[in-house]
């Protein structure tokens, strides 16, 4: 499926004035970046891709598999001119860059970044958990493809980031996504410690009811994660095999993940 097959009209939807972003400590510098993937097949569904991590997150989960990536580096990261050279260099090699992170929209210098990756005639993916709304309202018209991170039901979200408001932001941007008609994957990294088959379900429901048509379970992988009992707790044969055929009947399409 080609970017443009994927895009589609957007409607910005209209947010309360209390998701305002947060504030950006990166101005108008470039983006600030924290690693580079050349080549992935398996971060933009379809697409052969880039990956351009970007520094920084609000959020403090548990299970963060790039907690290098939480804080905004003082020294400097990887130079985002040197990378969009070296993205230049790879067109017709790859079809798209996905911006991942931390979590991209924290920097106020993405839709630029974006804007230099279209121009190049490749697509654009985004990797977000929605920490930031209004931003990412912003945003989508420049993006082809979303992977939307939600952590667990709404109602439970801080038990998962540790941010008392991350509920709020995490829905206002799911309901932007799905008002945006931006192509999308919603997925959920799920933990037997952390989200109870029947959890899982109900999140699920959820999700299908507000509209999302494809969805993935990313059952938790220890590599990068720092927290011990997460790590020391095994996964066995979680989700079980009827959750997960009655999570796959409420998707267009669901994909399970197991590494
Ligand atoms: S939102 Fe993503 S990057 Fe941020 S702490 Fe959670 S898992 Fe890590």
């Amino acid at each position: 499926m080609s970017a443009a097959t994927l895009t589609s009209a957007v409607a910005r939807p209209a947010l309360p004035a209390e998701l305002a972003l947060a504030p950006s400590d990166n101005g108008a510098k470039p983006l600030k970046v924290g690693g580079l993937t050349p080549f992935s097949a398996s971060d933009y569904p379809g697409k052969l891709a880039a990956v351009v991590f970007v520094q920084g997150c609000p959020w403090r989960c548990g299970y963060c598999h790039n907690p290098h990536l939480q804080s905004r580096s003082a020294d400097r990261p990887l130079d985002w001119p040197q990378i969009l050279a070296r993205l230049q260099r790879r067109v017709g090699l790859i079809d798209a860059v996905v911006f991942s992170g931390g979590e991209p929209t924290m920097d106020a210098a993405l839709a630029d970044a974006m804007r230099a990756v279209r121009a190049l005639g490749l697509g654009v993916g985004l990797h977000t958990a929605g920490a930031y709304p209004r931003r990412l309202a912003e945003l989508l018209p420049l993006v082809d493809w979303v992977g939307m991170d939600v952590k667990t039901s709404f109602d439970q979200y801080e038990a998962i980031t540790g941010i008392r408001a991350s509920a709020r932001h995490a829905l206002a941007s799911a309901e932007a996504v799905l008002a945006s008609g931006v192509a999308h994957e919603f997925r959920t990294t799920v933990h037997p410690a952390l989200h109870a088959e029947h959890e899982v379900l109900a999140l699920a429901n959820a999700l299908s009811a507000m509209g999302v048509r494809h969805y993935a379970l990313q059952v938790f992988r220890p590599t990068g994660c720092t927290d011990r009992s997460l790590q020391t707790s095994p996964c066995g044969a979680y989700p079980g095999a009827e959750l997960l055929a009655r999570v796959s009947a409420l998707f267009e399409t669901f994909t399970l993940r197991r590494e």
